[in-house]
């Protein structure tokens, strides 16, 4: 189909995007009974398994906790209880802090609205809230402030497009993705980088996809080394757009280099606990490729460097070994696994100048940009 026939198309289309809440398990790298939950603009009416409770209003307090199963909310002098869920229906444009208990004091705010329900004996709190504030929030909880507006506009891309393809992560919990590393790192709304929003609203709806129109699994890491990886020297299976290349744009940022030194007694202690035999003839005889991505090796022993990595908590698996002394040297380059986009890479190439498009496409093979919307429409 010619591209104007689809610009027409898209056009046409673009008013018909509606609001598409998500729903986001809140805390969820802890378990709790209780909660305090205040509001901070607008006014929700609250309900106990659809039936209209009171309606509370900015600047009021309430008090969540679960028992046996059930939620009960304190209000204004009064308990009440669900049996089965509490829902803050928001009447107009609203926001709520929520504090559980045992937490320090949280300043996080979200917008949308609030679940909570009894779940395997602890309070379960939910924020269902439009994708595009999601993304806002994502994007300043795992970019941190002060990068330039394109490379929020990629991980605002990115983050659309992982939370699209696991909604179904958290299916048995009762919410769709959690709020921690596990999925994405979501605090509510952003508070410290207005760019943060902007950035989600300038790529509204627009995920990535692979060159059969399936949503990619967008791999990430802090900085490659100066060479991406393909997925199967990290994984073992190899995805069509997850493939090395080089990378000269992260060279100069902080996380391009690493060294880390241990006692040559820990070192030899540990290829000891990994050769099968206990011949030690060869320890400090390790030859390492240069910067070979799959095998540390002498002529005895195999150690997948995947595995040295986490044994050994080093950066990368992207590194060299050199004996000075009674130490053991590991030389690296780069920080993290080293597949799919490198962020600081990405963070570089948006100071010189490059749009979020260059960068996605530089990192991810033959991938495309597209309206979310739009899927049935390429797919077909
Ligand atoms: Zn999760
Ligand atoms: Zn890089």
């Amino acid at each position: 189909m010619r591209w104007w026939i689809i610009c027409i198309i898209l056009l046409g289309t673009a008013q018909s995007i509606t609001a598409d809440p998500i729903l986001i398990g809140m805390h969820c790298q802890s378990s709790y009974l209780r909660s305090g939950i205040a509001i901070s603009v607008g006014s929700y009416k609250v309900c106990a398994d659809d039936k209209v409770l009171f309606t509370i209003h900015a600047g009021q307090n309430a008090d969540i906790t679960a028992v046996s199963g059930k939620v009960n909310i304190f209000y204004s002098g009064k308990n009440y209880t669900s049996n089965k869920k509490l829902t803050f229906r928001a009447e107009e444009p609203s926001e709520f802090k929520a504090q559980p208990a045992g937490h320090k004091a949280s300043s996080r705010i979200y917008k949308g609205e609030l679940i909570a329900f009894s779940i395997n004996g602890h309070l379960q709190l939910v924020n269902k809230v439009d994708i595009e504030d999601y993304v806002g929030g994502v994007i300043e909880a795992e970019s941190g402030s002060g990068q330039q507006l394109e490379y929020y506009k990629v991980q605002a891309v990115i983050s659309r497009t992982y939370a699209l393809n696991n909604r179904t992560r958290h299916v048995g919990d009762g919410y769709e993705i959690c709020d921690a590393t596990h999925c994405q790192v979501y605090h509510g709304k952003p508070r410290h980088e207005p760019l943060a929003v902007k950035a989600a609203a300038a790529t509204e709806d627009i995920v990535i996809v692979d060159h059969q129109i399936n949503l990619i699994t967008a791999a990430f890491h802090s900085n490659c080394g100066g060479k991406t990886i393909n997925a199967e020297e990290a994984w073992s299976k190899p995805v069509s757009y997850l493939v090395g290349r080089p990378d000269t744009f992260c060279l100069s940022m902080p996380n391009h280099q690493w060294e880390k030194r241990i006692p040559r007694e820990k070192w030899q202690s540990y290829l000891k606990q990994k050769r099968s035999s206990n011949d030690m003839a060869s320890a400090d005889g390790v030859i390492i490729g240069e910067y070979n991505p799959m095998f540390c090796h002498d002529s005895t022993l195999y150690i997948p460097l995947r595995t040295m990595r986490t044994d050994l908590k080093l950066r990368s698996t992207h590194f060299n070994i050199s004996h000075q002394g009674e130490e053991v040297v590991f030389k690296g380059k780069g920080f993290g696994h080293g597949v799919g986009l490198c962020q600081e890479g990405a963070m570089h190439m948006a100071q010189l100048g490059g749009s979020y498009e260059d960068i996605i496409h530089f990192y991810y093979t033959d991938v495309h940009l597209i309206p979310r919307h739009m899927l049935w429409f390429f797919k077909d």
